[in-house]
């Protein structure tokens, strides 16, 4: 006689976009039409409408977003509204420009070199 084993589960494990909160398998379209380039907000390319992928009739191979609807950022497939590369690699919009400033930052002041230590209560200037 066989034991009872539990069925395997094969239905995909919800993964929730970080932008809209809605599980990526289930959401025909993240919330986020627009993206921010040079202080404007321009709207996004949907799925089907990209320069470098045939149309297609199914959800995207990447996000799971229905033809028609915008890709959950990040996704690997989510064109550049402006330079119809990947957005994810192009660093067109003001975010990824501002991260970009952020890693200059970090290497013109190396963090490493600056110690940051909480407050010694021995040093309180209160003390005499
Ligand atoms: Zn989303
Ligand atoms: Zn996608
Ligand atoms: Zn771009």
């Amino acid at each position: 006689m066989c034991p009872d084993r539990p069925a395997p589960d094969h239905s995909p494990v919800p993964v929730d976009c970080a932008w809209c909160r809605q599980d990526m398998h289930t959401a025909a379209s993240c919330t986020d039409a627009t993206i921010a380039i040079d202080g404007f907000d321009v709207p996004r390319t949907p799925w089907g409408c990209e320069r470098h992928w045939p149309r297609s009739i199914h959800r995207c191979g990447d996000c799971g977003v229905l033809p028609g609807g915008f890709h959950h950022p990040g996704c690997d497939i989510d064109e550049c509204p402006r330079c119809t590369e990947q957005a994810l690699m192009c660093g067109c919009s003001d975010e990824a420009r501002l991260l970009d400033l952020l890693d200059e930052l970090h290497d013109l002041v190396d963090l490493d070199d600056l110690e940051v230590r909480p407050p010694d209560p021995a040093a309180s200037p209160s003390d005499p």
